[in-house]
């Protein structure tokens, strides 16, 4: 088993921070290079298909993992980089778009808790409720007394699944504005990727010091010991690809889950 260095660097502390002068790139210190890098995650991709099928195996604990960043920032690749070779009937990803009329005749949560993991299942969320405090906030969508106290509602959701034995991972991605700005111009100049081109990605990306604020508060406000934040350096995909499945593995290492008892004696057995 290989030694992970989890020093927690990229864990959400309590103090205020500004997230412009958070770095999108992996630490100069980072001695050693991308192959080296990817070896790694490599490795411990394999450990993480084995902790999965031990997580479905013991059929009692929940992983819920949460996805936020900016457009283009990454969670796709996020998605199919960490989770390859994953069983896939152990895994769900939940992909939440702008809500339909009948979820917005409810309170902002009930998509979101249908979504949550059941026992012995990993749960990907790929944007989530964090959207009710982001988005809404910077477009103005709903006035600041509704979306304000979301912040401690969401704590206590949070907390709510914890209790019930949901561990609760959730990654921003951060990438810089001039990253964003490559990679959804080679969504223009690349025909292959000319699907992903949404102009309304243009018309965020105006936004984007409002959404720095936001996410600097909704980090601030809602990284719990139940259900962390971390802020990972993701300019660099093969970094990023690595810092999530570091903590994910680490994570998993410690939820320490066990195969279920046999429930006979089985040396007897004889099939014929
Ligand atoms: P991709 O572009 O890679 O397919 P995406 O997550 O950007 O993935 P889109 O359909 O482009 O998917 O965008 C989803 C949109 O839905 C985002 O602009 C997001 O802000 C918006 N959205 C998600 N949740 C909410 C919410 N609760 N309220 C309002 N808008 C939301
Ligand atoms: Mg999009």
């Amino acid at each position: 088993m290989i030694k992970i260095n989890t020093s927690n660097q990229h864990l959400v502390q309590p103090e205020t921070f500004n997230l412009n002068a958070v770095s999108t790139r992996a630490a100069d210190h980072f001695n050693f290079d991308r192959d080296t890098a990817e070896e790694e995650f490599k490795t411990l991709r394999k450990e993480l298909i084995q902790l999965q099928y031990r997580l479905y195996a013991e059929d009692k604990q929940k992983l819920l993992i949460v996805l936020q960043a900016m457009d283009a920032g990454g969670k796709d690749g996020t998605i199919r980089n960490v989770f390859k070779g994953v069983n896939p009937q152990g895994v769900r990803v939940t992909s939440f778009k702008a809500p339909s009329k009948i979820e917005l005749a409810h309170d902002y949560l009930w998509r979101i808790h249908k979504a949550v993991p059941p026992r012995g299942m990993i749960g990907v969320f790929n944007r989530s409720h964090y959207e009710d405090v982001l988005v809404v906030r910077v477009l103005n969508l709903i006035p600041e007394e509704q979306w304000r106290p979301r912040y401690a509602q969401i704590n206590q959701f949070e907390k709510l699944l914890s209790d019930t034995g949901t561990k609760i991972l959730k990654f921003y991605l951060h990438i810089s504005k001039d990253e964003q700005k490559e990679r959804l111009q080679a969504r223009l100049d690349n025909p292959e990727k000319n699907w992903k081109f949404d102009s309304g990605d243009l018309v965020q990306r105006r936004h984007w010091n409002d959404y720095m604020s936001a996410f600097e508060e909704a980090l601030q406000n809602c990284s719990t010991p139940y259900a962390p934040w971390y802020i990972i350096p993701a300019d660099q995909k093969w970094y990023r690809n690595l810092a999530i499945m570091r903590v994910l593995v680490d994570t998993l290492r410690k939820m320490d889950c066990q195969l279920p008892q046999v429930k006979e004696d089985l040396t007897n057995i004889v099939i014929d």
